[in-house]
């Protein structure tokens, strides 16, 4: 068996998109740059006209926000809200946050817009193909161990109930596991930018892992630019640079996030129909939104259902879609009108 990770799978999402922005090449500009981590990932904030004299407090804000977040929505810790909502076995409604209850309702509005290939409970699955906090198989899971892992998912097990006293998560199943990773750095971008509002900045780029979103100007006094890199695992090139406009975006591929096993690529990317890793050509789906949030949720479904559904989708939603399909062993890609809208026309 062959196995081998080419990065480290969540510095993939970070490398996926990145800010263009660069303060040093700016001289005398008030810029200021924090970095930090969170969730298996990175994040980054860039703003544009702070004082530098703001920046530890800045920090430590940033930091114990995406810490709260972190332990709200890590199936990677044991006693996070959402890891004690899976080890609970009854089907009485469960007291959440409005965040989490905002994150699961666009979930299962989005895995219903996706027939389903968005499924947040897909969980056990992606553990069972060795990308959850669960290790790598030694060999490929055999039929009976994918539908065992397969009956356990399911989005019609889980609600969200909104009452005047709260919000409540219920599911119908003891054994259903809710995997927020698909979304939580999206939310947490979305987060961020809420921050930065509070604190009275309004000119920043805010990332998490892969989700970006911005606002206003750089110090130079120029649009953030958010590069969309080439999928290959061989270079950093940039295929598209996009100007946000106050929106976000989010990029789901399956060319990073990878191990091979008996000489097959196993992508991170579960098929919830088949119970499989995704095998077909669409390498990489951008899609951008009014938040993080949605296009981290709509990227993933678009990558499950291949390059025909998830053209079809994005424009019967009238969504700001780019997708990246291998052809032999070169990429073709393709933009929705929406998408066109923020490509900026200068060469990468
Ligand atoms: P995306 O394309 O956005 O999402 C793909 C991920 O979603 C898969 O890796 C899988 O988990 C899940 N998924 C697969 N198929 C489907 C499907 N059909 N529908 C819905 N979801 C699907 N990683 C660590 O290594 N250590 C950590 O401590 C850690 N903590 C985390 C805490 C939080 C709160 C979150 C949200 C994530 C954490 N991660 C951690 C995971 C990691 O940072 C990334 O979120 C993850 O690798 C996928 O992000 P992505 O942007 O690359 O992929």
């Amino acid at each position: 068996m062959k196995k081998k990770w080419l990065y480290f799978p969540v510095m993939a999402a970070f490398i996926l998109l990145s800010g263009c922005d660069n303060p040093r090449e700016s001289p005398g500009a008030s810029a200021l740059v924090l970095e930090g981590r969170t969730m298996g990932t990175f994040w980054r904030v860039s703003l544009a006209n702070v004082d530098a004299s703001r920046q530890e407090k800045l920090q430590k804000a940033v930091q114990s926000l995406l810490d709260s977040d972190d332990q709200e929505l890590s199936t990677w810790k044991k006693d996070s809200v959402i890891s004690r909502f899976n080890q609970y076995r009854g089907s009485e409604p469960q007291p959440v946050s409005d965040n989490m209850a905002d994150i699961v309702t666009m979930a299962l509005r989005i895995g219903q817009k996706t027939a389903g290939k968005m499924d947040i409970t897909v969980g056990p699955l992606v553990n069972l193909w060795g990308f959850g906090p669960v290790k790598q198989p030694k060999a490929t899971p055999t039929q009976a161990e994918i539908e065992a892992a397969r009956a356990l998912t399911g989005l019609r097990h889980l609600r969200v109930i909104q009452r005047s006293e709260g919000a409540y998560l219920q599911k119908d199943l003891p054994d259903l596991y809710v995997d927020l990773s698909t979304m939580g750095e999206g939310f947490a971008t979305d987060h961020l930018a809420r921050l930065m509002e509070k604190e009275g900045i309004n000119n920043y780029l805010v990332s998490v892992g892969g989700a970006v979103l911005t606002r206003g100007h750089n110090a130079e006094g120029k649009a953030w630019k958010v590069a969309i890199q080439k999928p290959t695992d061989k270079e950093n090139a940039v295929q598209a640079l996009v100007d946000l406009q106050g929106h976000g975006i989010s990029t789901s591929g399956s060319y990073r996030n990878y191990y091979e096993l008996n000489g097959k690529r196993i992508s991170h990317i579960i098929d919830p129909t088949t119970g499989e890793p995704i095998q077909h050509k669409l390498v990489s789906a951008t899609v951008i939104a009014t938040t993080a949030l949605e296009a981290d949720g709509w990227d993933t479904g678009l990558m499950v259902l291949g390059e025909e559904k998830a053209k079809a989708l994005a424009l019967r939603e009238h969504l700001a879609v780019y997708l990246i399909a291998k052809q032999g062993d070169s990429f073709t890609s393709w933009m929705s009108p929406q998408f066109k809208a923020f490509i900026l026309p200068e060469k990468p």
